[in-house]
């Protein structure tokens, strides 16, 4: 059974905490949720009151809760919010637009338990002529069909939870409740706000945004990629590079009378330039050949560069290759144009 904290005095009717009243008799209070005479007893782990003559009610402690927590904000006219953002997910890409920063908000008015569409808040406070709702979470929290209610009806609202101080089981001073219900931002939860949406949507279009820049951004570095291995590949051609086949890569070699050729060429960039030309940059190609038109040929290209990509080389060397072949023959080029070892 959880801590009753709280009583209400006889005679003010207003809330008295266990941390303030006097002991036994003497609080002169009654319990907030069934009216009994209360008697408060002061103990070392955790003082508390207690039923006077009747047995523990079931709902006291958190009725006590609930009816502090309220009388707090009531007469403090302010709450400590927490931040709040809205983020969006386009593809992989992800934006955020904030909608305020955590931060003290100071009430005109708040009141207490009035219908507000279709529930009930436990406060209703206005802000610069806005409605901020406010729920007390000890044991019932807000769920979604009352979630999803509040969201239709529009109007922001905040949920605090103090369920810890239900649950614990040792002494709390007044100030730690008072600083768990105003100041404290951790215990304090979203349930709509009134700005989210249009957040929302601006925090999509900042996705798309994103995403469109950086799509951007991709193709051209393909373009200047291959501008840069297009002007290398040139270079190579104009200097006269010298193809090595190694015959150990050959995949099926040359077969006299067959109208067939495959082999593979470790292709050494030859006077090209220098940031290029290196054990890093060598270049593998797989070419099969069709002897008798020349004109069907099959390539597969390996690169071991990092700054060459692959479609790219093999879209080109295959262009190349194919305006040869189809000018003078792909064979009689590679006879000419190889050193076979
Ligand atoms: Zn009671």
């Amino acid at each position: 059974m959880s801590i009753l904290r709280w009583g209400i005095d006889i005679d003010s009717n207003e809330l008295v905490s266990i941390e303030k009243a006097l002991r036994g008799k003497d609080c002169n209070c009654i319990c907030p949720a069934c009216g009994s005479q209360l008697i408060a007893h002061k103990a070392s782990i955790a003082h508390h009151f207690k039923h006077f003559n009747t047995t523990e009610c079931s709902g006291g402690a958190e009725t006590a809760i609930h009816l502090k927590a309220k009388e707090i904000i009531s007469s403090s006219l302010k709450l400590k919010l927490p931040a709040l953002k809205a983020s969006a997910y386009l593809d992989d890409y992800k934006a955020f637009i904030k909608i305020l920063d955590s931060k003290f908000i100071s009430f005109d008015d708040v009141c207490l338990e009035k219908k507000e569409g279709k529930i009930i808040p436990d406060l209703i406070a206005i802000h610069k002529g806005k409605k901020l709702l406010i729920e007390i979470a000890v044991t019932h929290f807000i769920d979604g069909k009352k979630k999803k209610i509040i969201r239709e009806q529009g109007v922001s609202c905040i949920e605090i939870n103090l369920e810890n101080f239900h649950k614990s089981e040792i002494n709390f001073t007044d100030d730690d409740f008072e600083y768990a219900v105003i100041s404290c931002i951790e215990n304090k939860k979203w349930i709509y706000n009134a700005k989210y949406n249009k957040a929302k949507i601006k925090a999509a279009e900042k996705a798309s945004y994103l995403r469109n820049k950086i799509i951007k951004e991709e193709k051209e570095k393909i373009i200047r990629e291959k501008r840069l291995f297009i002007e290398s590949f040139e270079d190579m051609l104009k200097a006269g590079f010298k193809i090595k086949i190694n015959p150990h890569n050959i995949c099926s070699g040359f077969e006299k009378g067959s109208n067939y050729v495959e082999f593979s060429i470790n292709l050494d960039l030859y006077g090209i330039k220098d940031e290029v030309k290196s054990q890093d940059h060598l270049i593998l190609i797989y070419i099969s050949v069709c002897r008798d038109d020349n004109s069907m040929f099959f390539l597969d290209v390996e690169t071991k560069s990092s700054s060459i990509s692959y479609p790219l080389l093999e879209s080109y060397i295959e262009k190349n290759l194919y305006m040869l072949s189809s000018e003078e023959g792909l064979y009689r080029w590679l006879c000419h144009n190889v050193d076979l070892e």
